[in-house]
């Protein structure tokens, strides 16, 4: 799991009593879907799959029998040689932010938990930890500037209340919504640059070279067609990133709620099997969380910093 802090893709998997679909998507990566070469090898190497459906030309949903196929495939190296593969993050994994936690990331990862506010409820593991930078333009360039707060990565979907780590907790402060990717090749929103199959555009006169190579006497944003600006700053990026996040909010509530009406002394997120393998990030963000009822009883600063 340590690779996850060297910045490769890490492997995600269906937790044991995930209920819902077992589904595993398929983009191009290396090369273009061969939609009729992955059918027949699927249909094949993995008998019992429910379903494929091409849902859009660059995306193929396989619907796996259960969730050991389901991983199977989604960590087949004969797929994610050629192709992207992966289980979406919003259905095995919940992302929040905490702040001024002073410990070493590895540690973090190492030895920290998700607690939830019933004490009863089963403590989760911490996927990955990365640490919260606020970016700012300086002379017009984008610069980045570390912060104290730290994103947390758990198992399952239901944000933890606190992280719990060597005998005190600490609250998550909210869920991490994740920004919305931006393509640098194709300038479409909502996909990055490795995953791009479109061809290349530019974003300040829609040409077909890249848009720090233009030389177009009117350069207008594509998106909002005012003068060109930063994605940042543009009004229709923006209007969608605040929907993004609105609705990850509004998710986050309605998994709580119903969360806390089944509680059981059956933990949902156990046996996560995390295996290794070499699939990218999905833009689509990992982001359904919860929002805390109220804040849990932790130790104060002061303590933390002796501790340590
Ligand atoms: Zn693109
Ligand atoms: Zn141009
Ligand atoms: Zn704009």
């Amino acid at each position: 799991m340590g690779q996850s802090l060297k910045g490769n893709p890490r492997f995600r998997a269906y937790p044991a009593s995930y209920n819902g679909i077992h589904d595993v998507f398929f983009m191009p990566k290396n090369k273009q879907l061969d939609v009729r070469a992955i059918t027949a090898s699927v249909y094949k190497k993995y008998p019992g799959v429910l379903d494929i459906i091409r849902p859009r030309p660059n995306k193929l949903r396989v619907t796996a029998k259960d969730r050991m196929q389901a991983n199977a495939i989604a960590a087949d190296p004969s797929y994610t040689e050629d192709y992207r593969v992966h289980i979406p993050g919003g259905l095995v994994e919940v992302v929040g932010v905490i702040d001024d936690l002073d410990y070493p990331l590895e540690d973090i990862l190492k030895y920290g938990q998700g607690a939830f506010l019933h004490q009863s409820s089963p403590r989760v593991k911490v996927l990955e930890v990365k640490k919260l930078y606020a970016s700012s333009a300086v002379d017009g360039k984008k610069v980045f500037r570390e912060t104290s707060s730290l994103r947390i990565t758990f198992e399952g979907t239901v944000l933890p209340n606190t992280l719990y780590i060597e005998g005190f907790r600490v609250p998550i402060r909210r869920p991490f919504v994740q920004k919305i990717a931006c393509c640098t090749k194709c300038r479409q929103i909502g996909h990055s640059e490795p995953y791009c199959t479109n061809s290349v555009k530019c974003g300040k006169c829609k040409g077909s070279h890249s848009t720090s190579e233009c030389k177009a006497e009117t350069q207008k944003c594509i998106h909002c067609k005012q003068e060109w600006h930063e994605m940042s700053l543009c009004s229709v990026y923006r209007k969608k990133q605040s929907e993004h996040k609105r609705a990850v909010l509004q998710n986050t509530r309605g998994l709580y709620a119903d969360v806390l009406k089944s509680t059981s002394s059956v933990n949902p997120f156990d046996n996560l099997s995390l295996l290794e393998g070499n699939e990218p990030l999905p833009n689509m963000a990992s982001l359904i969380g919860v929002k805390r009822l109220h804040t849990t009883r932790v130790p104060n600063k002061k303590t933390i910093k002796k501790k340590y």
